[in-house]
């Protein structure tokens, strides 16, 4: 049974006391025979009563914690405070929190989000590069460098979990990157093949040596193919969009690393050592025991998420963008500008590069066209969509 929460003592007590006021005794009482007899503050909790159970003053649905309504924007912030997307934000909350209309909460938090909104990414098409699906994690590995405001860092990606390790650098010199690099296999091990592009560091006759004495095979990416060496630059755009955002930039990696990739819902973390590192949010301390995870479970995912890449890749001329919802909100991207200039509502393709390009065919479909194409002459302050529906923009863009 749950008896603790890896959470600090305030919070816990905080829970706690929330949950007294707001929560525990009502569902503590017997439940009447139909939901409408219910009181009507925990009516929503009817149809799961069944799971419900209070320990030590602290309402569990199974083995999540249901925050009590006071404490539901707390656990918005939290959940958001990397900055990831809808989806993503979802998956982190649904394994360790519950409350009744939580998914819709986190939506309207992540959509109103206007640091989201600012950096919200532009989609943009990246060329397909399969490369084969490792077997084990951190067999294989994909290295980078890249600059973040004006610091330059060395980025690692395991191709097997998607885990990333970013570390800054000293100088932009071989000796100073093995250094980095060597602080990260202390971590992990050592990685049977390690992949690069064709950087001065790592056509040198030091990194070379590195490799050999570390038995690490050394593969380095063809000049010929921008992309091939992909999955470490999709991870740079990850890293570079989780910081863009957040002010601290080892928080945010512990959240991408702590939150389920889509489809799998294992996060590069338990993928790579098994168990769920604590980050913070609070989570009882049976999710946090280590699991061994099916190893043909992942591999099978990889590859289906290769196929269903390529299916879409290959088709992207053709596919048409999904229809917009009534009421949302269309953001467009003006000449010149970086930036997008109203709100859009930040969906999967919002979520980090890695996911998008790996893991969701959503970006892929996306990438193959703008959001919105056509403004047409008879319709001044309207837009027209793919699907041919019109959408009137904000007022703000109304010009
Ligand atoms: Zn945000």
């Amino acid at each position: 049974m749950i008896c603790m929460l890896s959470i600090t003592p305030e919070k816990y007590s905080e829970i706690q006391r929330s949950t007294r006021s707001e929560l525990e005794t009502t569902i503590q009482t017997e439940w009447p025979d139909t939901k409408n007899e219910c009181p009507y503050e925990v009516r929503q909790y009817f149809d799961s009563r069944d799971q419900l159970s209070v320990l030590d003053s602290i309402v569990y649905k199974g083995s999540r914690i249901v925050i009590p309504p006071s404490m539901h924007k707390d656990m918005l912030n939290l959940l958001h405070k990397s900055h990831l997307g809808i989806v993503k934000s979802k998956s982190r909350a649904r394994e360790i929190m519950y409350w009744p209309a939580m998914n819709a909460d986190i939506e309207q938090a992540v959509n109103n989000c206007s640091s989201c909104a600012e950096y919200q990414k532009q989609q943009n098409r990246e060329p397909l590069m399969p490369t084969p699906t490792p077997d084990l994690p951190y067999s294989r590995v994909g290295t980078d460098l890249f600059e973040f405001e004006g610091k330059k860092y060395l980025i690692l990606v395991d191709y097997y979990s998607k885990y990333i390790d970013a570390v800054q650098l000293r100088s932009e010199t071989t000796a100073a990157i093995i250094e980095a690099m060597k602080t990260v296999f202390a971590c992990h091990g050592l990685p049977g093949i390690l992949r690069s592009d064709n950087g001065p560091q790592f056509s040198s006759a030091t990194f070379k040596n590195f490799c050999a004495e570390h038995g690490i095979e050394h593969e380095r990416s063809s000049p010929h193919f921008q992309s091939a060496n992909g999955e470490a630059e999709r991870a740079v755009q990850t890293v570079k969009h989780l910081w863009m955002k957040c002010e601290d930039k080892q928080l945010a990696l512990l959240d991408y690393r702590t939150t389920p990739l889509e489809n799998i819902q294992l996060s590069p973390a338990q993928i790579l050592m098994g168990r769920r590192p604590r980050n913070t949010l609070p989570a009882s301390q049976d999710l946090l025991k280590p699991i061994t995870h099916d190893l043909r479970k992942v591999k099978q995912h990889l590859n289906a998420q290769k196929a269903k890449q390529k299916f879409y890749y290959d088709r992207r001329n053709v596919k048409e963008l999904s229809p917009l919802e009534n009421g949302t909100t269309v953001r467009i991207e003006t000449p010149g500008s970086k930036s997008l200039s109203s709100g859009e509502n930040p969906q999967d393709e919002e979520d980090d590069p890695i996911e998008d390009s790996c893991f969701n065919e959503s970006a892929i479909e996306n990438a193959a066209t703008p959001l919105v194409r056509d403004i047409p002459a008879n319709h001044s302050n309207a837009l027209q969509t793919r699907s041919g529906r019109i959408v009137k923009p904000p007022v703000k863009l109304n010009l």
